[in-house]
């Protein structure tokens, strides 16, 4: 097969919400259809209970289940499918972040009955910066939920994006009968606490079909027609180039749990979602056709074992074809590795691959070359861009409490924020070791780390920060005084870049407009 052929068969996205909406329960019906699980309940939640927390090995448990599910690769209708699998805990929203770097298009799952959350805000802001394309599953239609006209107006105002919808419901909760599907212009009806994928299904063909008032009685059958008119009429038709271009977004309905809606889904994700895309780098584009491979690693896990250092860099292949065993370049370190056992996480069989194509995504076993965010190459020098850290909002400062350790700390520290799970700033030459997060979860989960795979004991103590802001200037001589004047509230990051912790979003804005040659940069992604 052709390189272009491989790409033309990879689909790769990652399934997105609020926790609780569904993600879990569609993820694991797309699985079925694929055939590589058998049975409802084989795909474990890698949700984190915030109340479980103070059971650790809860903790462990979970970054078991989390590299297990990271990414699910199955075959459909001729296509390879790659989902990538992101946590809907908000305190690992940066992780969830990092991963939508390495999708080409996502699912957004939104509960009927909750409508839009914050989590789906906060999510979909992340996929407008890159213009990914996305697409709405409305879920749990066999419950009392919102009306599907209001969820639309909803979901265009929060979401801030056009809305299209595919697919339509015939009522809900108890009442519901189906989803009918707007390009088909069919309707397979729907009979609850179905979970393997269903074959012998009643369908209907067309709004003028005669069974139609028999089968949904003839108020749905009215109403259908009605709101099939009014939607034809009031979203126009599809727009796939606008879809493609992360600017309107189609919108399916159904019900996970009973496997409805699913295959509508499914069949026409496979038949709109974009191929693999090529990637912007530091010195320039590069097309995922192209016959040198490049690709980048948007995910670590360390440590898994904790007798063996091993740690495992999920690589997104953004070009050419990754080989086993053969050279590539890593350009950060300027140094040239070869993997003897990448694998793929087909999910019925998780085996070493000789070969990796654009799309897809192969594990690295690592001893600790690699970083979040580095690039391999066949030889050429560019880093993938579109990596930011974004500022984080909980900061405290940590103590060593075992002087004997301290240099196991300081490996700890250094690794577990390699691997994304806070971000380190550093004052007064290292003394002072600062760690951000998005949330307060990841400093439980760094202590009970650091111990356990490294022996250091440590203490967190709270700062009164509530933003780090990466800072830069054209006038160096303004940076530096501004550095020296405000010397306590700033540290450097990982990259030795100056940061800014400010106390408020008040405080923030006072300073900008204070200091007008300085700038202030909520993600380390600027030019
Ligand atoms: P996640 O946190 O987004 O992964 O959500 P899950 O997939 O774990 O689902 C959360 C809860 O909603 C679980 O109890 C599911 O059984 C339930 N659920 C998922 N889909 C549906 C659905 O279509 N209808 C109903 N009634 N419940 C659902």
């Amino acid at each position: 097969m052709t390189l272009q052929e491989e790409i033309d068969k990879r689909r790769t996205f990652a399934i997105i919400s609020h926790p609780d909406a569904g993600k879990t329960t569609l993820t694991e019906k797309l699985l079925l259809y694929g055939g590589s699980i058998r049975e409802a309940g084989a795909v474990k939640s890698n949700k984190i209970d915030r109340s479980a927390t103070s059971d650790f090995m809860e903790i462990e448990r979970q970054r078991g289940i989390s590299v297990a599910t990271s990414v699910m690769s199955f075959e459909y209708g001729g296509k390879i499918i790659n989902i990538l699998d992101t946590p809907g805990h908000k305190d690992f929203a940066e992780d969830t972040y990092r991963t939508l770097t390495a999708v080409d298009s996502v699912i957004l799952v939104v509960d009927s009955v909750k409508g839009v959350e914050e989590q789906t805000e906060r999510l979909m802001e992340v996929c407008r910066m890159r213009d990914t394309p996305v697409i709405v599953f409305v879920n749990k239609l066999d419950r009392e939920g919102r009306l599907p006209l209001d969820l639309m107006d909803e979901l265009e105002e929060k979401l801030n994006i056009r809305v299209r919808p595919l697919t339509w419901p015939v009522n809900r909760g108890d009442r519901f009968k189906g989803v009918f599907n707007l390009v088909e212009q069919n309707l397979y009806l729907f009979r609850p606490g179905k979970s393997t994928v269903e074959e012998e299904r009643v369908l209907i063909q067309g709004l003028d079909d005669p069974t139609l008032e028999a089968q949904v009685g003839s108020e749905d059958a009215q109403v259908l027609r009605e709101d099939v008119e009014l939607v034809e009429g009031a979203y126009g038709d599809f727009d796939h180039q606008a879809y493609l271009e992360g600017r309107v977004a189609p919108v399916f309905f159904g019900s996970a749990l009973n496997n409805f809606g699913v295959r509508e889904l499914l069949e026409t994700f496979l038949s709109i979602s974009p191929l693999p895309q090529g990637r912007e780098t530091d010195q320039r584009r590069v097309e995922a056709e192209e016959s040198d491979f490049s690709g980048f690693v948007f995910k670590i896990h360390a440590n898994l074992d904790p007798r063996h250092r091993d740690r495992i860099a999920f690589l997104r292949v953004c070009s050419g074809v990754f080989e086993r065993n053969t050279f590539v370049r890593h350009v950060r370190l300027g140094k040239n590795l070869r993997f003897s056992n990448p694998y793929s996480f087909m999910a019925s069989r998780k085996n070493v691959v000789d070969q990796a194509f654009p799309g897809d995504v192969v594990g690295l076993y690592d001893r600790g070359d690699l970083k979040i965010g580095d690039t391999l190459t066949a030889g050429e020098q560019f880093m993938y861009q579109g990596i930011p850290s974004f500022s984080p909002e909980v900061f405290r400062e940590l103590t060593n409490l075992d002087p004997m350790k301290s240099k196991q700390l300081e490996k700890g520290i250094r690794q577990l924020t390699e691997e994304g799970l806070a971000q380190l700033f550093i004052q007064d030459q290292g003394r002072r070791k600062i760690v951000g997060t998005v949330g307060s979860l990841q400093f439980d989960v760094i202590q009970y780390r650091l111990l356990n795979e490294y022996g250091a004991s440590c203490r967190f103590d709270p700062l009164n920060f509530a933003r780090a802001c990466w800072i830069t200037s054209e006038d160096p001589g303004a940076l530096r005084a501004f550095m020296e004047f405000r010397g306590s509230q700033i540290a450097l990051d990982r990259d030795e870049n100056p940061v800014y912790f400010a106390e408020s979003e008040w405080q923030l804005n006072y300073l900008r407009s204070d200091n007008p040659k300085i700038e202030f940069h909520l993600t380390s992604e600027f030019k």
